[in-house]
């Protein structure tokens, strides 16, 4: 179907490879985004315009002043001398912001030379150092160091976010930086931004996630590449395949040309599956839903006919600002979603960041954790913050009045976390009656993602609880095989295939099925047509995925028969080599 395997030759063709976690080509001009430092515009201010750039100023040294403040109240619990340690090191920061020279010497630079404040922080800085480095006292010399960490944190905060640059890029650009985060994809917009390419990053890690959501296409794990490549080289991502070529011959981009064109062909013959039923050949309907992660897939995932949201990841609404976002936003945001989704069920996933998923506006709490993949995740977090589950809570109840609503609680570990969850549903419902908000009626289901080896284990005991359960594959094989999954490093370890993660997911099934209660799986195994036969032989009838990667399956499941399905998931069951499991799905999947 597409052109041979691509081998790029000469000077001009330099090919790193990495870890294809997006499917489709991307051609275009290089960004580079150095991290570490921040990209300082420097233009002049109209005279008219100064006051209003003092003021930007003062705005941006009181967000410092009052994220040091929260700092130092986080510093202040922390075990004797490391709380006294590093309380003192804020304040002598705080200080700094308080009519400081670095201070009243930027305000000046802004008045006299009328230069953007930004550019203004940098050049008090750069001055600064000079009468810093003329000190004979070493230990003061050094403490440039804390004026500097000073400007920087007041220049992060006058650009605000990072990467805000991406709206300014020519069309069809290609990201390349050491790391991008979850934050940083959703700011990409894909009808400008070409795809991307990192150094650092796992196939499931949740920057992955997003890239297959927006139909990115994207490369991670790449070695070398961020050393040689400069912003405006021509690049080409192979997000199929785990390529990048730089600088490609006009061959090379030829060849990659073709092959996009045929991966276009393909997709707008799966587009005509849109309003066929997923239905295996001896006749059994399977639900196909899809994940969400921004409002803006939306539009995907009625393009593709999805039945519903099986999970909306509500991490969205808390990245790329300074605070969470109150009740009433909340609920308008989940409300324009179930009125998109014109009376399919939308299943929207309470908090979960901590791990790999961070919220700049939500630091605070989740700061510093020895180890974030075990810390105050998810329902942890919200379980001890009150006030941001209930804001939460109260939203979809709201937005439930508008249409079919689930709650989701994420890694979930035992009853009593649900049963606390319960216990604030009902107070939340009770103070919106109170105050006559039309909310869900009756309230909605209220279901558990099984996403780690406790509540697997334990899934017979959650589903007496419980109204769904909600298969979270990528989890649960990062807990069980202790390989991070966003860590390139290890990603030829991450195995969802390996033996303890399918008895953990036949043993879910297994006791929802005793339950009468319905699970579908929503990790990245369901939008894989590889897995598709096996999942289906586990008795998941079932499963949301990444919009664009929702017709693949269905044609999968058109062409399978449940109950071969079922014969080979018993022969699978009974391995115990990943290597051998893998080998009978492969076969199995090329027998049709
Ligand atoms: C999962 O863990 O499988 C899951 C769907 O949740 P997330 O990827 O958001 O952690
Ligand atoms: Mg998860």
């Amino acid at each position: 179907m597409y052109d041979e395997e691509p081998r790029e030759q000469g000077k001009h063709d330099r090919r790193f490879e990495g870890l294809g976690i997006s499917t489709g080509i991307a051609i275009g001009p290089a960004h580079v985004i150095e991290r570490g430092s921040v990209d300082v515009p420097e233009y002049s201010v109209p005279a008219a315009d100064v006051p209003a750039e003092l003021a930007r100023f003062e705005t941006a040294v009181e967000l410092s002043a009052k994220q040091l403040r929260k700092l130092r109240a986080k510093a202040s619990a922390l075990p004797g001398a490391a709380a006294e340690e590093l309380s003192y090191l804020l304040d002598a920061h705080l200080h700094m912001l308080k009519g400081s020279r670095l201070v009243r010497g930027v305000s000046t630079r802004i008045r006299n030379t009328r230069i953007n404040a930004e550019a203004a922080v940098q050049a008090e800085l750069m001055e600064l150092a000079q009468a810093f480095a003329a000190v004979s006292d070493r230990y003061l010399a050094s403490r440039i160091e804390d004026v500097r960490e000073v400007g920087t944190r007041i220049v992060r905060n006058l650009t605000k976010a990072p990467y805000q640059a991406f709206s300014a890029l020519p069309p069809g650009a290609i990201i390349v930086a050491e790391e991008i985060t979850p934050a940083d994809t959703a700011l990409m917009d894909p009808a400008r931004i070409g795809g991307f390419a990192s150094a650092l990053g796992g196939a499931e890690g949740h920057t992955a996630i997003m890239a297959r959501s927006l139909g990115l296409p994207a490369v991670l794990g790449v070695p070398g590449l961020i050393a040689e490549i400069r912003s405006g080289d021509l690049v080409v991502i192979d997000g199929t395949r785990g390529v990048v070529v730089l600088n490609p011959s006009p061959e090379t981009v030829g060849r990659y040309e073709r092959r996009r064109e045929a991966l276009h062909r393909r997709q707008r013959q799966l587009d005509r599956l849109r309003s066929i039923s997923a239905m295996t050949r001896d006749g059994v309907r399977i639900t196909l839903q899809c994940n969400m992660e921004l409002p803006t897939e939306l539009t995907l995932a009625n393009a593709v006919g999805a039945e519903g949201v099986g999970l909306l990841r509500s991490e969205f609404l808390y990245m790329n600002r300074d605070e969470p976002p109150g009740e009433d936003e909340q609920y308008a945001t989940l409300r324009r979603i179930v009125e998109g989704m014109g009376g399919r069920p939308v299943t929207v996933r309470t908090l979960d960041v901590g791990s790999d998923k961070l919220a700049y506006s939500l630091g605070e709490h989740i700061a510093g954790s020895v180890n974030p993949a075990l810390g105050l995740r998810a329902i942890r977090l919200s379980l001890k913050v009150k006030p941001l589950l209930e804001a939460q809570l109260g939203a979809m109840l709201r937005a439930g009045a508008h249409g079919p609503i689930r709650i989701l609680l994420p890694m979930i570990t035992t009853v009593g976390e649900v049963r606390a969850v319960r216990e604030i549903i009902q107070k939340v419902a009770r103070r919106l009656a109170r105050s006559h908000v039309p909310i869900a009626d009756p309230l909605p289901p209220l279901g558990v993602m099984i996403e780690t080896p406790g509540a697997a284990l334990a899934a017979d005991a959650l589903a007496t609880e419980v109204d769904f359960f909600s298969l979270g594959t990528n989890d649960l094989t990062m807990y069980t095989l202790a390989i991070d999954r966003g860590d390139e490093q290890v990603a030829h370890l991450y195995d969802p295939l390996h033996p303890a993660v399918l008895r953990l997911m036949q043993f879910a099934s297994a006791a929802a099925r005793g339950a009468r209660i319905p699970i579908n799986l929503c990790g990245e195994m369901a939008g894989n047509p590889r897995f598709t036969a096996l999942l289906l032989g586990l008795g998941l009838r079932e499963l949301s995925m990444a919009a664009p990667s929702l017709p693949r399956v269905k044609q999968r499941i058109l062409s399978l028969d449940l109950a071969e399905s079922e014969r080979r998931v018993a022969q699978i069951m009974r391995q115990s080599d990943p290597g051998v499991i893998a080998a009978l799905i492969d076969d199995f999947n090329a027998l049709d």
